[in-house]
């Protein structure tokens, strides 16, 4: 009998704000504030999503746009970030960086300044109620102005000491470039935040480059097409850039057909760090614990590898340094029990 990995200590390091809801809970704030959803978020199961092509990508965003409306007062933002603490607590993360594009939620909650005191509060609670240690990525969006990104830089930044450990960059990879961000990036990084944008995922090896080149990434969200470049992975290696691998997102979005495709084996046998996520399991259907299922039912990853896997993420995450030296003790104790 294999070991448990959800008792496996971990760090949780690609987890969007939205995307972590619980589908219940989607239901009853859709009820309570009257929204009507999209047949593709009340019927039980994860939607069909495909978005290897534009359009695909776009009804993957208005999904995400349709939950997102039903986040419209402080206590629903509590619940949110209480039910993901308490979802990372069960799948064994003692660690997890939730990423939040704050502008989304502002219009509702009076403004960003008081989006991202809801945001931090509510996440100092959950931390305490859970003990599951947290923190925060403000994340800009790519289809939005660079100017918008500089003024979430600042904003990030000002909030470095209250829970903010890092900025990020999502949406569609595909559009624009990656340089256009780099001077909000640039207030992140002298702000003292980690710079962990998505590249990777929906295009290939040149945008993981880019992440590095342009925004001087410490961290990548996906990067999982890096494997299609030995370069690049020995550059990945070398510099130890942890890449936040999410294999059931990137099989719901068609990145890869199936489990067996995504190349964890290359970036691991490659010597680059990865933090597996799982990025919006409100739309993809799983959570953390299944991505290491995943690691060992497809990729014949062992107890020592999954425990490899599960330091990777503490050591790529921005957790203090007694959170890091408790988790990486808990991994030995893992591995030392009865397999
Ligand atoms: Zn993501």
């Amino acid at each position: 009998m294999a070991r448990d990995v959800r008792l496996l200590p971990k760090a949780h390091l690609h987890l969007h704000f939205t995307g972590s809801m619980r589908p219940e809970t989607l239901l009853e704030l859709a009820d309570l504030h009257g929204v009507h959803l999209p047949e593709a978020l009340t019927s039980g199961h994860p939607p069909k999503l495909r978005a290897t092509d534009e359009r695909g990508w776009f009804r993957f965003q208005r999904l995400y746009d349709s939950a997102r409306c039903c986040l419209r007062t402080a206590e629903d933002i509590q619940r949110l970030v209480r039910e993901a603490a308490e979802e990372d607590a069960r799948d064994g993360s003692g660690w997890l960086e939730i990423q939040v594009d704050p502008t989304s939620y502002a219009p509702r909650l009076g403004g960003l300044i008081p989006t991202m005191e809801i945001i931090l509060d509510a996440v100092e609670s959950a931390s305490r109620e859970t003990g599951v240690g947290m923190a925060v990525i403000v994340a800009a969006n790519r289809m939005k102005h660079p100017l918008d990104a500089r003024t979430l830089a600042r904003l990030a930044v000002r909030y470095a000491d209250r829970g903010v450990v890092g900025f990020g960059l999502s949406n569609d990879e595909r559009r624009g470039l990656a340089r256009d961000f780099d001077r909000a990036f640039a207030i992140a990084r002298e702000g003292g935040l980690l710079a962990a944008p998505h590249g990777g995922e929906l295009a290939g090896p040149s945008s993981v480059r880019d992440c590095l080149d342009d925004l001087h990434a410490g961290r990548v969200g996906h990067g999982v097409r890096a494997a299609e470049d030995p370069r690049l992975l020995r550059k990945l290696a070398e510099r130890q850039i942890t890449c936040e691998v999410c294999p059931a997102s990137n099989v719901a979005l068609g990145v890869y057909e199936k489990p067996e495709d995504v190349p964890l084996r290359t970036l691991f046998d490659a010597g680059v760090p990865m933090a597996l996520g799982a990025d919006d399991p409100l739309l993809f259907g799983s959570r953390l614990a299944a991505q290491y299922e995943i690691a060992r039912d497809f990729h014949a990853f062992t107890d020592e590898e999954l425990a490899e896997l599960a330091r990777q993420s503490v050591r790529g995450s921005a957790a203090p340094q007694d959170v890091r030296d408790r988790l990486l003790s808990g991994i030995d104790d893992w591995l030392a029990l009865p397999a």
